[in-house]
């Protein structure tokens, strides 16, 4: 089976064309980041706008690159949700056009599922049921992922995703948009124990995240104008992932049996990250599994991904006047329990 799979939902135009089994016939990824740098920072209605622009022509080409037509095309998968509003209508509503023109189902995609499976894409041994740390701009979830549609969320962030805290550390810093690969570069060079900066919710019971207080003190270290910025990145950079290993060896305890320590979304690019969670892993006797870099940040191959996962699970297709929804998440259930905050 082939699956055709649209994104849209942040700054990032995807489409691509994805097998079930596991081979990635063509993708073209657009980002915009020369669109918003001028404004730090992703503008809703220009996305919305350029994604409007781009997604057409990136479909005809991905069709190209592949040499294949719409009728090779088994299903659409397209986000819907959660993310900007605008562009995830672009995306959806190029998907349900497709699918109308085609005959062919529409999947409609948790953005979140798709970074969730997007391991399993990279990785064909990797089975459920295992703990996902998902870390990317919009959110810091600690997730047992048991099935397609099947998660169980242990612990979230009280305020700031990872991500945006990375991404506030740069705009603090003056290096610019976008900033998480910004900071992992110059936290390289610096020393993470020259400036002392906080660990929130350390030591706490629940593997829930916090990152206001950080950004906050990596400010005020800023503004002291004492610090080479190199070592305030590099102290961010250290205690951000303190904090990580404390909240996800916490849910390694509360998970239950688990096959494997994942990692999905932008920050899992991060290779500082990624190392201290691949100790944590082994420490523990467990696989650790990340995508290679271009699978964790936003990109279509993980949507057509987790159509595929759809597919196979048996899912049914999605009617034509499926909703975009700007917030969707993945354990609804622990939502309405802890609330919007928690
Ligand atoms: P969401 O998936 O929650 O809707 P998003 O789609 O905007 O949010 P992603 O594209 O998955 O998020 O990830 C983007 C985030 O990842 C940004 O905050 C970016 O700074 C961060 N990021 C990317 N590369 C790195 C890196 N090397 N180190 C740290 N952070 C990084
Ligand atoms: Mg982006
Ligand atoms: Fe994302």
């Amino acid at each position: 089976k082939i699956v055709m799979g649209i994104e849209s939902s942040c700054d990032e135009t995807a489409v691509a064309l994805v097998t079930d089994d596991r081979q990635v016939l063509a993708q073209r990824i657009a980002s915009q980041d020369d669109e918003h740098r001028p404004f730090g920072g992703v503008v809703p209605e220009i996305a919305a706008r350029a994604h409007a622009d781009r997604l057409a022509p990136m479909v005809r080409a991905v069709l190209d690159d592949a040499g294949l037509t719409l009728d090779a095309v088994d299903a659409i998968a397209a986000t819907a949700g959660p993310g900007l509003i605008g562009g995830v209508m672009v995306g959806l509503v190029t998907g349900k056009a497709l699918a109308m023109a085609s005959g062919k189902p529409l999947l409609a995609v948790n953005h979140l599922e798709g970074h969730a499976l997007s391991p399993r894409l990279a990785d064909a041994s990797l089975a459920y049921p295992y703990l996902l740390l998902l870390v990317s701009g919009g959110h810091c979830q600690l997730l047992k992922v048991t099935g397609v549609g099947q998660y169980t969320r242990l612990g979230t962030t009280i305020d700031d995703a990872l991500g945006e805290a990375f991404d506030k550390t740069a705009k603090i810093l003056g290096l610019g948009y976008p900033g998480g690969p910004a900071v992992e570069r110059l936290a390289a060079q610096g020393n993470p124990k020259a400036v002392p900066l906080p660990r929130p919710l350390l030591g706490t019971a629940e593997p829930h995240f916090s990152f206001a207080g950080l950004k906050s003190a990596v400010l005020r270290a800023h503004e002291a104008g004492v610090h080479a910025p190199a070592d305030i990145a590099a102290g961010f950079q250290q205690a951000a992932i303190d904090c990580v290993i404390d909240r996800t060896r916490r849910a390694l305890a509360a998970a239950g049996e688990v096959g494997a320590l994942v990692v999905a979304g932008g920050v899992a690019a991060n290779k500082a990250v990624r190392a201290a969670l691949e100790d944590l892993a082994a420490a523990h006797g467990l696989r650790f599994v990340a995508p290679p870099l271009a699978l964790c940040t936003d990109n279509a191959a993980m949507i057509a991904w987790a159509g595929c996962e759809k597919l196979a699970a048996g899912h049914a297709p999605d009617p034509l006047d499926v909703a975009a929804r700007p917030r969707w998440p993945l354990d609804p259930a622990a939502e309405a329990v802890r609330g919007a905050g928690v």
